[in-house]
């Protein structure tokens, strides 16, 4: 499934004339194998040991371009570093207010809100963000013992 997912990337990387640098090739197998939304640090300290001449600056580069494209998905949390997100399809996500991971579910988008919103302001509305928060499974565990 996962390497399904890198071999499409990759096809879509060269159709945009994109070059598929080895650090490029990295940062996107990471980013589709690990699954959990992780921050551009997060990916540098994965990959530092295998690439020792790449900074965090390339690895933001290399996520703008992924981004660009409509590869991945940046996640905004106020003013903690954003989180990428390479599952493009529409989501929602719950994130554990102990130690910030961050889990897909799937509910059907919520389209009434949207045209509620816009019918009550009369913006036109681009989208919505909706996030679910609580103590993931691991932290419960820790709390319990
Ligand atoms: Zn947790
Ligand atoms: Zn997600």
């Amino acid at each position: 499934m996962s390497d399904h997912q890198l071999h499409e990337a990759l096809e879509m990387l060269r159709e945009s004339g994109v070059r598929i640098t080895p650090q490029r090739h990295a940062v996107l197998e990471f980013l589709i194998k690990s699954m959990t939304h992780p921050t551009a640090d997060d990916i540098y300290k994965a990959l530092e040991g295998k690439f020792p001449n790449m900074s965090v600056a390339t690895v933001y580069n290399n996520l703008r371009v992924f981004r660009e494209i409509g590869l991945v998905r940046e996640l905004t949390y106020g003013d903690s570093s954003s989180r990428f997100d390479c599952n493009t399809s529409e989501h929602y996500h719950i994130i554990c207010s102990s130690c910030g991971k961050i889990v897909d579910f799937h509910y059907p988008s919520l389209e009434e809100v949207e045209s509620l919103a816009e019918q009550v302001t009369g913006f036109d509305v681009s989208h919505h963000r909706m996030e679910v928060y609580g103590t993931c499974d691991g932290c419960k565990k820790v709390k319990q013992h």
